[in-house]
């Protein structure tokens, strides 16, 4: 599933090359998560100002508003001069004075969006519960402690339902909760500001790294075929049950919290 990190990747693999372009014709495919919510023929005419990411949304910036897209759990999103033939799982092309951008989602669980404003609905119901953006001046640790303060699920939970830092998915938040010595169990509540401090830390730097490793395969991730690649971390702890800690060599456990699969060192993450 595209996480943060690769749908920021997405977005730096194109934004520069679409910004600018005029929208000549879209063509629509088979139904996604959500409808466009206005006849695709008025998009024709309208100039791509730039692209944006809020949380796992990139925003197309248009003359006036905005094309939300989400990549869903297997969509891919590639913008080139010309592409083959459309195929089964093409559901949206966007085709421009500049090159045609394409979504590719074999699960139809990602979605193309108009929305007057990023304000307005409904880019409003999609996007106003989102948390403080992990990468940007304002995840501080300020904003971070007293959003975990308000809350007492479980800190990986807290973290999961991205309405304090938003995109720290499954693996990102084992990964940072392994860096940060945090117990998933604890609850967010009882997470001291220091520790709340290399939290904020190790989430930055989980992110940064594969943002930073995908930029760097982004000539092969944007490959001939239009596809996009996603690409993980080399995990110090994520799916690593039963396998011995890199830190100190305890044994990995796994449990689940919330349907989901989670890992921790009990030594190196004692609470
Ligand atoms: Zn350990």
């Amino acid at each position: 599933m595209p996480e943060l990190p690769e749908v920021e990747v997405t977005r730096l693999s194109l934004a520069d090359r679409i910004a600018g372009a005029r929208i000549e014709s879209v063509r629509m495919g088979k139904p996604l998560r959500w409808p466009l919510g206005i006849d695709s023929q008025r998009l024709v005419g309208q100039v791509v100002q730039r692209v944006r990411r809020r949380g796992k949304y990139l925003l197309f910036d248009l003359d006036q508003s905005v094309l939300l897209l989400h990549l869903g759990m297997s969509g891919s999103l590639s913008f080139a001069a010309s592409h083959p033939e459309a195929g089964a799982h093409d559901h949206f092309e966007l085709f421009t004075t500049r090159g045609v951008l394409r979504l590719n989602d074999p699960r139809r669980f990602g979605a193309v969006v108009h929305s007057s404003s990023e304000r307005h609905e409904p880019a409003l119901k999609l996007l106003g519960g989102l948390g403080v953006e992990p990468l940007t001046d304002e995840f501080t640790l300020e904003a971070f402690h007293a959003g975990l303060k308000r809350r007492s699920a479980p800190i990986k939970q807290v973290l999961l339902a991205g309405n304090v830092v938003v995109g720290v998915g499954n693996i990102y938040a084992s990964e940072a909760l392994f860096l940060a010595g945090i117990r998933p169990t604890l609850r967010a509540a009882k997470v001291s500001r220091p520790r709340a401090e290399k939290l904020r830390i190790a989430i930055r730097e989980v992110l940064a790294r594969a943002v930073a490793k995908g930029g760097s395969t982004l000539r092969d991730f944007s490959n001939a075929d239009g596809q996009t690649g996603y690409f993980q971390l080399e995990a110090m702890i994520y799916g690593r049950e039963g396998q011995p800690c890199r830190v100190c060599g305890t044994t990995i456990r796994a449990i689940r919290q919330g349907q989901r699969a989670t890992f921790f060192c009990p030594h190196c993450q004692k609470s």
